[in-house]
């Protein structure tokens, strides 16, 4: 079974706290401010924070104390960062390497071919955990048209978890294809607006 990371930007912590009573456990956040207002108002409810937006570099010292995960780690410097700023007193930060795969009008995710040179960087820094591969991939109104980019992210994957036992996830699949994402061997759909509704404002 695929986790369901529920996705929470511009959503208030009050419906935060109503999906959480129904029993679900990890949130996704786009940005780190409204990321942290939120985090701060449900501090005791035992929640699991993910990072989904692209991260500045100079955020990176906030999001490494904020979040549990952060699934956007694209480029080296911010490895380092995210490595020097995680709190002793927290557990290593677990981080996901964000693959461009198929949208060239993307500046963000690194480059498939760069996968193999962070998760290296990733898995030698004592307080990250390397578990894996997160995805965007170019959203074809043609669904069809996404497999190919999540059969590669699924091979990708696969050289990943041959190089590194602590690797054990590939997010991908949105409210809209989800189940195709999972048919490629996604193991963790985030999922917005199929939860809470359409999003007023920002996409
Ligand atoms: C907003 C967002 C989602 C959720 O999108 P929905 O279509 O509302 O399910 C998932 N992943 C990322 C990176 C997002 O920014």
């Amino acid at each position: 079974m695929p986790r369901l990371l529920a996705v929470s930007k511009t959503q208030t912590a009050t419906a935060v706290a109503t999906l959480a009573a129904a029993g679900q456990r990890a949130f996704g956040e786009n940005y780190v401010q409204e990321a942290q207002a939120k985090i701060r108002a449900l501090a005791d409810a035992g929640l699991e924070w993910h990072l989904i937006g692209h991260l500045q570099s100079n955020k990176a010292e906030v999001a490494a104390d904020l979040f549990d995960w952060v699934q956007t780690v694209d480029r080296l410097k911010l490895v380092a960062a995210l490595a020097r700023f995680r709190p002793p007193h927290r557990p290593p930060l677990n981080v996901l390497v964000q693959v461009n795969i198929d949208d060239e009008a993307s500046k963000h995710g690194c480059a498939p071919e760069q996968v193999l040179e962070l998760a290296a960087a990733i898995a030698q820094e004592p307080r990250l955990v390397l578990r894996g591969l997160m995805a965007i991939p170019t959203p074809h109104p043609d669904l069809e048209s996404r497999r190919p980019a999540y059969r590669d992210m699924a091979v990708l994957f696969d050289t990943l978890v041959a190089r590194h036992s602590s690797v054990d996830t590939l997010s991908m699949g949105m409210s809209d294809d989800f189940p195709l994402a999972i048919a490629e061997g996604a193991t963790m759909v985030r999922i917005g607006t199929a939860l809470f509704g359409p999003r007023a404002g920002k996409p």
